[in-house]
């Protein structure tokens, strides 16, 4: 596809192969126009499979998937639940839809993500506080796993189940303590992944919770459907929602699954080029892999230092902005939104840093290297020595 230059270049738009259109045309043909479907079985299979863990639950969003997710771990009014505070507010906002309270914990500076001695700070206060922690969700920003080796031990040794936010991090890899290399999503008790329309791959709106334990992910599944119970008429024992996926989306999700991992490849090749025409200016600084980490690169992100680059993150934006290129800062922490300020904090201070100083690139798969150079030097032109 041809790339004028007044051409609009998103941060990070869906990007369809040959196989979705087919697949979404042969649900179509097939009149399985309902939830449910052939489709939904077979994404929720082969996505399980995918991930290498064997029970997985297909849904409306990835919001919806961590509700389920909250309400199965047991999570009930007047609970706490830890959260990422450097996340997007969707982690955070099914912990009020239950009732609970949440309680925000800030990220280290290797990964960006959950520090666990602030999570292991924040146990033992809340503890010692007679506070009822219920669940701890840990989010993976950016495509970047957390550090789940010392999460799990800390949510092991006080035992509090752990809930993955895979929503960003799908394709990712986490190398554990042996070596052994693992999907994010199977390290807690459940974990939940997004294919909204700027994830790495999407549904155009989407979710899945997937989980070790049959049982938990079978009655997520009847919440899902409101929560009706074995009988030929209609019988209702809890509260339920509709929150199933469509077949004709499942059917989209079975091919942008099978191009999963070309999208990781592109996504870090374009991370690369950033790095080696920008990485070399002062000033600049792109997020690190971490050592247990393949990050997927979702969506590249770097610090600017504006004294010693010549321009600040937002001058930058701005610049790409009036050549109609898209950039973002980076997530704004929980404990800075209207909506969370007043929930208990561990840490903090580094997320604050990174939203002052931070900024996303345009990151789709799809970029040509033309685009991208409209990028590099509208960047280039701002440094000043
Ligand atoms: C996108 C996202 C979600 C929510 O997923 P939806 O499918 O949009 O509901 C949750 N957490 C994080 C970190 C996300 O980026």
């Amino acid at each position: 596809m041809a790339e004028s230059s007044t051409h609009r270049l998103y941060l990070s738009p869906p990007h369809m192969g040959v196989r979705e259109r087919e697949l979404l045309l042969e649900a179509f043909d097939s009149n399985w126009i309902a939830p449910l479907g052939p489709q939904v079985d077979a994404f929720e299979a082969e996505f399980a499979e995918r991930v290498g863990v064997p029970h997985a639950l297909a849904l409306s969003s990835g919001t919806a998937a961590l509700h389920l997710a909250l309400l199965e771990a047991g999570v009930t009014p007047g609970d706490e639940v830890i959260v990422s505070d450097l996340t997007f507010v969707a982690s955070v906002n099914p912990v009020r839809y239950g009732g609970a309270t949440p309680v925000l914990v800030g990220s280290e500076a290797t990964s960006w993500n959950m520090d666990p001695n602030l999570l292991e700070d924040a146990l033992r206060d809340r503890r010692q506080a007679g506070r009822q922690v219920a669940a701890v969700v840990v989010v993976h920003l950016y495509g970047q796993p957390a550090d789940l080796d010392a999460i799990t031990s800390v949510c092991d040794r006080y035992g509090v189940p752990l809930i993955e936010d895979a929503a960003e991090a799908l394709g990712s890899v986490f190398r554990n303590g042996e070596g052994a290399e693992l999907h994010p999503g199977g390290m807690g008790q459940s974990a939940i992944f997004s294919f909204n329309g700027n994830k790495i791959i999407t549904t155009s709106g989407g979710g899945m919770l997937v989980s070790h334990n049959e049982r938990l992910v079978s009655h997520a599944r009847k919440l899902s459907t409101q929560a009706r119970d074995a009988a030929p008429h209609y019988e209702h024992s809890e509260v339920g929602y509709n929150y199933r996926l469509s077949n004709l989306l499942a059917a989209v999700g079975r091919g942008q699954l099978q191009v999963l991992e070309d999208r990781v490849s592109a996504r870090r090749r374009v991370f690369e080029r950033y790095q080696d025409g920008l990485g070399h200016l002062p000033g600049l600084r792109f997020q690190s892999e971490a050592p247990w980490a393949r990050h997927t690169r979702w969506l590249t992100c770097l610090t600017v230092d504006a004294t010693a680059f010549g321009a600040g993150p937002e001058d930058i934006r701005e610049a790409l902005q009036a050549r109609q290129i898209e950039a973002r800062p980076l997530w704004k922490p929980m404990h800075l939104q209207p909506l969370y300020d007043a929930c208990d904090l561990y840490g903090g201070a580094f997320g604050e840093a990174l939203f002052r100083d931070g900024l996303c690139l345009p990151s789709g798969s799809s970029m040509t290297d033309e685009a991208q150079d409209r990028v590099l030097e509208t960047i280039l032109g701002l440094h000043r020595p």
